[in-house]
Protein backbone atom coordinates (compact mmCIF):
# COMPACT_ATOMS: atom_id res chain seq x y z
CA UNK A 1 0.00 0.00 0.00
CA UNK A 2 1.24 3.35 -0.84
CA UNK A 3 2.35 5.15 2.30
CA UNK A 4 1.07 9.09 2.55
CA UNK A 5 3.95 10.37 0.60
CA UNK A 6 3.36 8.72 -2.24
CA UNK A 7 0.10 10.00 -2.28
CA UNK A 8 1.36 13.54 -1.64
CA UNK A 9 3.41 13.40 -5.12
CA UNK A 10 0.57 12.03 -7.06
CA UNK A 11 -1.99 14.88 -5.71
CA UNK A 12 1.06 17.13 -7.35
CA UNK A 13 1.29 15.23 -10.58
CA UNK A 14 -2.44 15.26 -10.93
CA UNK A 15 -1.86 19.56 -10.28
CA UNK A 16 0.72 19.87 -12.81
CA UNK A 17 -1.03 17.07 -14.97
CA UNK A 18 -4.27 18.23 -15.21
CA UNK A 19 -4.68 21.26 -13.64
CA UNK A 20 -6.74 23.67 -14.54
CA UNK A 21 -7.48 21.50 -17.96
CA UNK A 22 -11.32 20.41 -19.53
CA UNK A 23 -10.71 16.89 -19.03
CA UNK A 24 -12.15 13.30 -20.61
CA UNK A 25 -13.62 10.97 -17.98
CA UNK A 26 -14.91 7.26 -18.25
CA UNK A 27 -14.97 4.21 -16.76
CA UNK A 28 -13.76 1.54 -18.69
CA UNK A 29 -14.61 -1.69 -16.46
CA UNK A 30 -17.93 -0.01 -16.17
CA UNK A 31 -17.90 0.53 -11.79
CA UNK A 32 -17.80 3.67 -11.75
CA UNK A 33 -20.85 5.32 -13.33
CA UNK A 34 -20.28 8.80 -12.30
CA UNK A 35 -17.59 9.20 -15.14
CA UNK A 36 -20.35 10.40 -17.05
CA UNK A 37 -21.28 12.86 -15.44
CA UNK A 38 -17.72 14.17 -14.90
CA UNK A 39 -16.95 13.84 -18.48
CA UNK A 40 -15.83 17.28 -19.44
CA UNK A 41 -15.77 19.14 -16.21
CA UNK A 42 -11.94 21.12 -15.33
CA UNK A 43 -10.16 19.18 -12.96
CA UNK A 44 -9.97 22.11 -10.51
CA UNK A 45 -6.62 20.81 -8.66
CA UNK A 46 -5.43 17.84 -5.85
CA UNK A 47 -5.28 17.67 -2.55
CA UNK A 48 -3.59 14.43 -0.43
CA UNK A 49 -4.52 13.91 3.06
CA UNK A 50 -2.88 10.92 4.41
CA UNK A 51 -3.63 7.79 2.43
CA UNK A 52 -7.03 10.12 0.21
CA UNK A 53 -6.68 11.46 -2.91
CA UNK A 54 -9.39 14.32 -3.35
CA UNK A 55 -9.18 15.43 -7.22
CA UNK A 56 -12.08 18.61 -7.26
CA UNK A 57 -13.72 19.53 -10.63
CA UNK A 58 -16.26 21.91 -11.77
CA UNK A 59 -17.97 22.94 -14.82
CA UNK A 60 -15.52 25.52 -15.15
CA UNK A 61 -12.45 27.07 -14.50
CA UNK A 62 -13.81 30.37 -12.84
CA UNK A 63 -16.08 28.33 -10.51
CA UNK A 64 -14.97 29.25 -7.24
CA UNK A 65 -13.64 26.33 -4.94
CA UNK A 66 -15.95 26.54 -2.10
CA UNK A 67 -18.80 26.97 -4.70
CA UNK A 68 -21.75 24.02 -4.43
CA UNK A 69 -20.74 23.25 -8.03
CA UNK A 70 -17.66 21.65 -7.06
CA UNK A 71 -17.60 18.04 -6.89
CA UNK A 72 -14.52 15.79 -5.03
CA UNK A 73 -13.54 12.53 -6.92
CA UNK A 74 -12.63 10.97 -3.60
CA UNK A 75 -9.47 7.88 -4.72
CA UNK A 76 -8.29 5.42 -1.75
CA UNK A 77 -5.75 3.02 -3.31
CA UNK A 78 -6.06 0.27 -0.56
CA UNK A 79 -3.66 -2.64 -0.98
CA UNK A 80 -4.04 -3.09 -4.49
CA UNK A 81 -4.96 0.32 -6.27
CA UNK A 82 -2.82 1.99 -8.57
CA UNK A 83 -2.55 4.79 -10.88
CA UNK A 84 -0.24 4.45 -14.54
CA UNK A 85 0.36 7.53 -16.32
CA UNK A 86 0.93 7.87 -20.05
CA UNK A 87 1.50 10.89 -22.24
CA UNK A 88 3.50 13.01 -24.46
CA UNK A 89 7.13 13.18 -23.48
CA UNK A 90 7.16 16.14 -21.94
CA UNK A 91 4.04 14.79 -19.78
CA UNK A 92 5.82 11.54 -18.67
CA UNK A 93 8.35 13.35 -17.99
CA UNK A 94 7.45 15.44 -15.36
CA UNK A 95 5.09 12.33 -14.15
CA UNK A 96 7.65 9.52 -13.79
CA UNK A 97 7.46 8.94 -10.37
CA UNK A 98 6.77 5.37 -10.69
CA UNK A 99 9.72 5.16 -12.87
CA UNK A 100 10.90 3.07 -14.31
CA UNK A 101 7.79 1.65 -15.21
CA UNK A 102 6.24 4.96 -14.94
CA UNK A 103 3.59 4.12 -12.24
CA UNK A 104 2.23 5.92 -9.96
CA UNK A 105 1.04 4.59 -6.48
CA UNK A 106 4.27 2.36 -5.97
CA UNK A 107 3.55 -0.94 -3.61
CA UNK A 108 5.89 -1.91 -0.43
CA UNK A 109 6.38 -5.22 -2.30
CA UNK A 110 5.15 -7.57 -4.99
CA UNK A 111 5.35 -5.12 -7.86
CA UNK A 112 6.58 -7.62 -10.36
CA UNK A 113 4.76 -10.41 -9.05
CA UNK A 114 1.24 -8.68 -9.60
CA UNK A 115 0.96 -9.72 -13.41
CA UNK A 116 -0.48 -6.03 -13.95
CA UNK A 117 2.24 -6.09 -16.91
CA UNK A 118 0.37 -3.91 -19.28
CA UNK A 119 1.85 -0.53 -17.37
CA UNK A 120 4.84 -1.41 -19.62
CA UNK A 121 3.26 -0.26 -22.33
CA UNK A 122 2.52 3.22 -21.12
CA UNK A 123 4.44 6.18 -22.19
CA UNK A 124 4.66 6.13 -25.66
CA UNK A 125 3.57 9.21 -27.56
CA UNK A 126 0.74 6.73 -29.17
CA UNK A 127 -0.62 7.33 -25.97
CA UNK A 128 -4.26 8.49 -27.54
CA UNK A 129 -4.35 5.23 -28.93
CA UNK A 130 -3.78 3.22 -26.06
CA UNK A 131 -6.74 1.17 -25.27
CA UNK A 132 -7.18 0.57 -21.34
CA UNK A 133 -7.37 -2.51 -19.72
CA UNK A 134 -11.06 -3.45 -19.02
CA UNK A 135 -9.90 -3.47 -14.78
CA UNK A 136 -9.52 0.61 -15.32
CA UNK A 137 -11.78 1.94 -12.91
CA UNK A 138 -11.50 5.25 -14.18
CA UNK A 139 -9.68 6.81 -16.76
CA UNK A 140 -8.96 10.39 -16.92
CA UNK A 141 -7.99 11.91 -20.32
CA UNK A 142 -6.63 15.50 -20.80
CA UNK A 143 -4.18 17.46 -23.27
CA UNK A 144 -1.29 15.95 -22.78
CA UNK A 145 -1.84 12.37 -21.32
CA UNK A 146 -3.48 10.09 -19.71
CA UNK A 147 -4.08 8.40 -15.93
CA UNK A 148 -5.78 5.28 -15.57
CA UNK A 149 -6.74 4.15 -11.70
CA UNK A 150 -7.67 0.47 -11.35
CA UNK A 151 -8.00 -1.65 -8.37
CA UNK A 152 -8.84 1.01 -5.94
CA UNK A 153 -10.45 0.72 -2.40
CA UNK A 154 -12.62 3.65 -3.02
CA UNK A 155 -13.10 5.58 -5.96
CA UNK A 156 -16.17 7.73 -5.34
CA UNK A 157 -17.76 11.08 -6.17
CA UNK A 158 -18.26 13.55 -3.19
CA UNK A 159 -19.55 17.13 -1.85
CA UNK A 160 -18.38 19.36 -0.01
CA UNK A 161 -19.77 17.85 2.57
CA UNK A 162 -18.94 14.32 2.08
CA UNK A 163 -15.85 15.51 1.29
CA UNK A 164 -15.39 16.94 4.97
CA UNK A 165 -16.53 13.41 6.53
CA UNK A 166 -14.25 11.89 5.35
CA UNK A 167 -11.04 14.49 6.73
CA UNK A 168 -13.77 14.10 10.10
CA UNK A 169 -12.43 10.80 10.26
CA UNK A 170 -8.77 11.30 9.66
CA UNK A 171 -6.62 12.16 12.06
CA UNK A 172 -3.09 14.31 11.70
CA UNK A 173 -1.37 14.36 8.59
CA UNK A 174 2.56 14.90 9.17
CA UNK A 175 2.53 16.32 5.46
CA UNK A 176 0.31 19.24 6.23
CA UNK A 177 1.31 22.64 7.04
CA UNK A 178 1.11 22.89 10.85
CA UNK A 179 2.29 26.26 11.63
CA UNK A 180 0.58 26.75 15.29
CA UNK A 181 1.71 23.12 16.23
CA UNK A 182 -2.15 21.84 16.12
CA UNK A 183 -1.23 18.94 14.53
CA UNK A 184 1.33 17.66 16.62
CA UNK A 185 -0.81 18.18 19.58
CA UNK A 186 -3.39 16.28 18.21
CA UNK A 187 -1.03 13.25 17.10
CA UNK A 188 0.44 13.35 21.24
CA UNK A 189 -3.13 13.83 22.46
CA UNK A 190 -4.25 10.75 20.53
CA UNK A 191 -1.46 8.62 21.66
CA UNK A 192 -1.69 9.47 25.75
CA UNK A 193 -4.72 9.05 26.28
CA UNK A 194 -4.72 5.64 24.64
CA UNK A 195 -4.33 1.80 26.02
CA UNK A 196 -3.94 0.42 22.85
CA UNK A 197 -0.27 -0.53 22.02
CA UNK A 198 2.28 2.55 20.09
CA UNK A 199 2.72 -0.28 17.52
CA UNK A 200 -1.47 -0.41 16.55
CA UNK A 201 -1.98 3.00 17.50
CA UNK A 202 0.50 4.35 14.65
CA UNK A 203 -1.55 1.90 11.93
CA UNK A 204 -4.92 3.90 13.53
CA UNK A 205 -5.23 6.89 10.65
CA UNK A 206 -7.76 8.30 13.41
CA UNK A 207 -3.99 8.79 15.23
CA UNK A 208 -1.80 10.04 12.39
CA UNK A 209 -3.31 10.07 8.89
CA UNK A 210 -1.07 8.81 6.16
CA UNK A 211 1.50 6.22 7.79
CA UNK A 212 1.81 2.66 6.36
CA UNK A 213 3.92 -0.24 7.67
CA UNK A 214 7.43 0.96 6.94
CA UNK A 215 7.43 3.97 8.75
CA UNK A 216 6.14 2.45 11.82
CA UNK A 217 8.83 0.23 12.17
CA UNK A 218 11.28 2.32 11.44
CA UNK A 219 9.51 5.27 13.23
CA UNK A 220 9.56 3.23 16.28
CA UNK A 221 12.78 1.57 15.80
CA UNK A 222 14.20 5.30 15.56
CA UNK A 223 12.60 6.35 18.78
CA UNK A 224 14.00 3.14 20.59
CA UNK A 225 10.83 1.98 21.55
CA UNK A 226 9.16 -1.38 22.19
CA UNK A 227 6.16 -1.63 20.00
CA UNK A 228 4.04 -3.28 22.73
CA UNK A 229 3.93 -0.40 24.92
CA UNK A 230 0.65 1.36 25.80
CA UNK A 231 0.19 4.83 24.85
CA UNK A 232 -0.67 6.17 27.97
CA UNK A 233 2.58 5.20 29.09
CA UNK A 234 4.64 7.29 26.99
CA UNK A 235 5.91 10.77 27.74
CA UNK A 236 4.99 14.39 26.07
CA UNK A 237 8.19 14.75 25.23
CA UNK A 238 8.89 10.99 23.26
CA UNK A 239 5.73 11.96 20.94
CA UNK A 240 6.94 15.15 19.80
CA UNK A 241 9.84 13.80 19.05
CA UNK A 242 7.83 11.12 17.23
CA UNK A 243 6.08 13.24 15.23
CA UNK A 244 8.51 15.69 14.55
CA UNK A 245 10.91 12.75 13.28
CA UNK A 246 7.91 11.56 11.34
CA UNK A 247 7.77 14.80 9.79
CA UNK A 248 11.48 14.82 8.64
CA UNK A 249 11.34 11.61 7.52
CA UNK A 250 8.08 12.04 5.54
CA UNK A 251 9.38 15.11 4.02
CA UNK A 252 12.21 13.32 2.68
CA UNK A 253 10.06 10.74 1.13
CA UNK A 254 7.72 13.48 -0.86
CA UNK A 255 10.30 15.09 -1.95
CA UNK A 256 12.27 11.96 -3.40
CA UNK A 257 9.84 9.04 -3.88
CA UNK A 258 11.65 6.62 -1.21
CA UNK A 259 11.52 5.68 2.12
CA UNK A 260 15.41 6.10 4.08
CA UNK A 261 15.61 6.14 7.30
CA UNK A 262 18.92 4.82 8.03
CA UNK A 263 21.89 7.18 9.12
CA UNK A 264 24.56 7.32 7.13
CA UNK A 265 26.84 5.52 9.06
CA UNK A 266 24.62 2.70 9.83
CA UNK A 267 24.04 1.64 6.39
CA UNK A 268 26.74 -1.10 5.78
CA UNK A 269 26.13 -3.85 6.96
CA UNK A 270 28.90 -6.69 6.68
CA UNK A 271 29.58 -7.99 3.33
CA UNK A 272 28.53 -11.61 4.47
CA UNK A 273 24.99 -10.86 4.96
CA UNK A 274 22.62 -11.45 2.81
CA UNK A 275 19.70 -8.41 2.39
CA UNK A 276 16.42 -9.53 1.45
CA UNK A 277 14.40 -6.46 2.05
CA UNK A 278 11.46 -9.39 0.07
CA UNK A 279 11.04 -6.93 -3.25
CA UNK A 280 10.43 -3.60 -1.31
CA UNK A 281 10.83 -1.74 -4.49
CA UNK A 282 11.18 1.49 -4.73
CA UNK A 283 11.57 4.59 -6.89
CA UNK A 284 14.69 4.90 -8.37
CA UNK A 285 16.27 1.70 -7.59
CA UNK A 286 18.11 1.39 -10.60
CA UNK A 287 19.80 4.73 -9.85
CA UNK A 288 23.03 4.38 -8.78
CA UNK A 289 22.85 7.60 -6.51
CA UNK A 290 20.53 6.99 -4.60
CA UNK A 291 20.60 4.68 -1.52
CA UNK A 292 19.88 1.20 -2.13
CA UNK A 293 17.10 -0.52 -0.86
CA UNK A 294 18.71 -3.41 1.34
CA UNK A 295 20.21 -0.42 3.36
CA UNK A 296 16.89 2.05 3.56
CA UNK A 297 15.40 0.35 6.80
CA UNK A 298 17.11 -0.43 9.92
CA UNK A 299 14.02 -3.39 10.57
CA UNK A 300 11.58 -3.37 8.06
CA UNK A 301 11.51 -6.67 6.78
CA UNK A 302 14.88 -7.46 8.26
CA UNK A 303 13.81 -10.25 10.55
CA UNK A 304 15.84 -12.85 11.45
CA UNK A 305 19.02 -10.50 10.24
CA UNK A 306 21.73 -8.63 12.75
CA UNK A 307 20.32 -4.98 14.09
CA UNK A 308 22.46 -2.45 12.12
CA UNK A 309 23.55 -0.88 15.57
CA UNK A 310 23.62 -3.81 17.97
CA UNK A 311 23.93 -7.19 16.30
CA UNK A 312 20.84 -8.72 17.63
CA UNK A 313 18.92 -10.48 15.67
CA UNK A 314 16.00 -8.13 14.42
CA UNK A 315 12.20 -9.77 15.26
CA UNK A 316 8.46 -9.80 13.47
CA UNK A 317 5.25 -10.68 14.83
CA UNK A 318 1.61 -9.64 13.50
CA UNK A 319 0.43 -6.29 15.29
CA UNK A 320 -2.47 -4.48 14.04
CA UNK A 321 -3.02 -6.70 11.33
CA UNK A 322 0.28 -5.97 9.96
CA UNK A 323 3.83 -7.52 10.45
CA UNK A 324 6.14 -5.32 12.62
CA UNK A 325 9.47 -5.31 12.54
CA UNK A 326 12.01 -4.42 16.01
CA UNK A 327 15.24 -4.87 17.38
CA UNK A 328 14.40 -6.31 21.19
CA UNK A 329 17.63 -5.02 22.76
CA UNK A 330 17.62 -1.47 21.05
CA UNK A 331 13.66 -0.98 21.27
CA UNK A 332 13.79 -0.83 24.92
CA UNK A 333 11.78 2.16 26.00
CA UNK A 334 8.49 1.40 27.74
CA UNK A 335 8.72 4.29 30.38
CA UNK A 336 6.72 7.31 31.03
CA UNK A 337 9.77 9.42 31.86
CA UNK A 338 11.47 8.55 28.36
CA UNK A 339 12.61 11.51 26.11
CA UNK A 340 13.22 11.71 22.57
CA UNK A 341 17.32 11.88 23.57
CA UNK A 342 19.06 11.07 20.28
CA UNK A 343 20.33 13.99 18.56
CA UNK A 344 17.55 15.69 16.34
CA UNK A 345 17.23 15.85 13.71
CA UNK A 346 18.36 12.43 13.30
CA UNK A 347 17.79 12.56 9.82
CA UNK A 348 20.53 15.03 8.09
CA UNK A 349 19.92 13.78 5.07
CA UNK A 350 16.87 15.53 4.79
CA UNK A 351 18.35 19.13 4.31
CA UNK A 352 20.59 17.83 1.54
CA UNK A 353 19.92 17.39 -1.82
CA UNK A 354 20.19 13.49 -1.71
CA UNK A 355 20.79 10.95 0.52
CA UNK A 356 23.82 10.41 -0.91
CA UNK A 357 25.55 13.56 -0.11
CA UNK A 358 25.23 12.86 3.63
CA UNK A 359 26.86 9.60 3.13
CA UNK A 360 30.40 10.52 1.82
ZN1 LIG B 1 19.57 -3.44 17.99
Amino acid sequence: MPEGHTVHRLAAAFDRAFGGQRVRTSSPQGRFSEAAQLDGMVLLGAEAVGKHLFLSVAPARDVDRGSSAVRFVHVHLGLYGSWTFAGDPGFSDAHAIGAPRLRIGEQEEGLDADGSGAADAVGTADWRRLVPRPTVRLRIAGHRGIADLTGPTACEVLDADGRRAVLDRLGPDPLRPDPDGRERRRFVEAVRRSRTTIGALLMNQKVVAGIGNIYRAELLFRARLDPSVPGRDLSAGMCEGMWEDLVALMAYGARTGRIVTTQPEHRAIEARLVERSRGTRQNGDEDPSVVPREESFYVYHRQTLPCRLCGTVVCSADLAGRTVFWCPRCQSVRSRRAAWTREHPAAPWALEPGPRAAAV
